[in-house]
Parts: C-alpha cells; sequence; structure tokens
C-alpha cells in the first residue's frame, strides 16, 4: 500500500478545474485517495480534469461553489461528505491576482482577494477540522506564494494574502497539532499557468535570470511537493512555509 492509499482518506482540492489546482488532484487521485474537485467559474476544465483522474484509474466528484462565500463552502464540505466521506486533506488552492499600483488599488480589488486568497481557506479549514480530529489524522495544505515571504511591486493585496495564508497555516499547526493534523504552506515561484500567461516577455525574461533552475516551474513541481505534505511519510512536517521555486528566494 502506498503512503496516500489508506482507505477512507478523501482528498478536496479548492479550484481544481486547471493549473495547479488540477495537477494536485491528479497527483492525489494517482495515488489512490478520491478526490473533490472544485471550480467557480470553469466548468469544463473541471469536467476534463474528471475525466484525466477517471482515465488514470482514480476516483472523484466535481463540485461547483464560490469558496469566498461561507454557505457555499458548507454546502461543498456536506455534498463531499455525503459521496465521497469525510475530508481528511484539504488543499486550499484558489487564488485570484487583481495586481495595481497601491495608490491605485481601488478598495474591491483589495477585498476580493482578500476574500479569496485567505478567508476562503479559513472557511474551509473550519469546516473540515472538526472531522479530522475526530479521525485523529489530517492534513490541511494551503498554497501560498513565494511573493508572501518577500514581496512584489503592484501586488500588495495579494502578497499581504499569501502572508497571511502562512501566519493561518502557523496558528492550525500550533492548534491542531496534538491532533494527528498537520497544517503547511507551498510557495510556489513562478509557476506556468493561465495566472502567469500574460506576463510580458520582458518580465519573463527578468524572472527566469532570477531563477537558479533556470526554467519556470509547472504545476506538477508543485503537486508532488503537496503529495509528499499529504502523506503519511510526512506527519513530522508541520507549520512549515516550502517554497518550490527553483531556488528563486532560498529564504
Ligand atoms: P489558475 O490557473 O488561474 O487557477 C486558479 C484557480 O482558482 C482556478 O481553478 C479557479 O477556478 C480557482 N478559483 C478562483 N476563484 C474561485 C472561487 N471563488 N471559488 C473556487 N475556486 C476559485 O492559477 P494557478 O497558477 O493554478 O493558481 C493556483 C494557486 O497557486 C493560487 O492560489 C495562486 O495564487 C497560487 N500560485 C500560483 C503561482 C504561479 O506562478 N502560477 C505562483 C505562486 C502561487 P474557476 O476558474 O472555476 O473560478
Amino acid at each position: 500500500m502506498g503512503p496516500l492509499d489508506e482507505t477512507r482518506r478523501v482528498a478536496l482540492v479548492t479550484g481544481s478545474g486547471k493549473g495547479i489546482g488540477r495537477a494536485v488532484a491528479l497527483a492525489l487521485a494517482k495515488g489512490g485517495v478520491p478526490v473533490a474537485i472544485n471550480y467557480s467559474r470553469s466548468e469544463s476544465e473541471a469536467r476534463a480534469t474528471a475525466e484525466m483522474i477517471s482515465e488514470a484509474g482514480g476516483t472523484c466528484r466535481v463540485f461547483k461553489a464560490d469558496v469566498s462565500k461561507s454557505d457555499e463552502v458548507h454546502v461543498l464540505f456536506e455534498k463531499t461528505k455525503k459521496e465521497l466521506g469525510p475530508v481528511s486533506i484539504l488543499v486550499n488552492n484558489a487564488g485570484i491576482t487583481r495586481d495595481s499600483l497601491l495608490v491605485r488599488m481601488k478598495d474591491e480589488d483589495w477585498r476580493e482577494v482578500l476574500t479569496l486568497n485567505l478567508e476562503a481557506a479559513f472557511l474551509c479549514i473550519r469546516e473540515s477540522v472538526r472531522d479530522m480530529a475526530k479521525a485523529r489524522w489530517g492534513r490541511i495544505i494551503n498554497i501560498s506564494s513565494v511573493v508572501g515571504l518577500i514581496g512584489n511591486p503592484g501586488q500588495a493585496n495579494y502578497c499581504a494574502s499569501k502572508a497571511g495564508l502562512i501566519g493561518l497555516t502557523k496558528s492550525v499547526a500550533r492548534e491542531y497539532g496534538m491532533r494527528g493534523i498537520t497544517a503547511n504552506a507551498v510557495a510556489p515561484g513562478w509557476i506556468e499557468t493561465d495566472m502567469t500567461a500574460g506576463l510580458k516577455p520582458e518580465i519573463r525574461e527578468a524572472m527566469l535570470k532570477s531563477v537558479p533552475a533556470a526554467r519556470p516551474g509547472v504545476p506538477q513541481d508543485v503537486a508532488s511537493v503537496v503529495a509528499f505534505l499529504a502523506s503519511d511519510g510526512a506527519a513530522y512536517v508541520n507549520g512549515q512555509t516550502i517554497a518550490v521555486d527553483g531556488g528563486m528566494t532560498m529564504v
């Protein structure tokens, strides 16, 4: 039996129709864990992710929910519990950017980013910890970002949300460590997804110079680290932030 295919484990990955979330859902499903795939707008991508999982012999369900809304989060976890079982591996991956220089940043750009990137993670953790504590086994993995560690001009809202996730991770790690639950953050650097597809060529070139690995990351680079943190082998890794950035930050 592999490290991820213990019976009765169930994963929920927010925003897993595409990008990093899709790769994480696939990696967990390939490890034998039934996965709840969540999307808010990208239905066809989410269905395609489900197809990939089925083709790989995995089990999944697809659920639409805006995870920034607490009532929708509640229903999402209820449905997952009913169809797959209580969530024991939670990956808070859904995220957005609304970039602009600070003086031009609109109130709603600040709020939208903080609400989805940070508050949604809190809502999902709150929904899942009781069942994890009951089972005395749980894994919470929050997808932060290297810019939550080092900052970035034009991304005050995004960086604040990603730094907030790190504080949230550490608090959960301290509060629930004795119940067999670990909480860790993964901080990706530059990963090729829709989120980074619009970067200007000159910015890509400058970023490439700052990556010792001399290439952008791919979603699977992040997914394999998440799969490790979700495994029994990572039982004693708690409250950490692991950068997956080709050596870009080394903080
Ligand atoms: P992406 O391809 O744009 O994916 C973002 C995901 O978030 C989508 O699946 C999207 O689903 C979901 N989402 C957005 N709003 C949602 C909502 N209200 N409810 C539920 N899901 C929602 O970007 P990505 O690069 O894979 O990003 C995944 C995570 O990695 C994010 O947290 C991002 O901040 C983080 N990250 C990415 C990079 C990078 O370089 N790509 C670097 C560091 C950190 P819908 O389309 O269905 O809304």
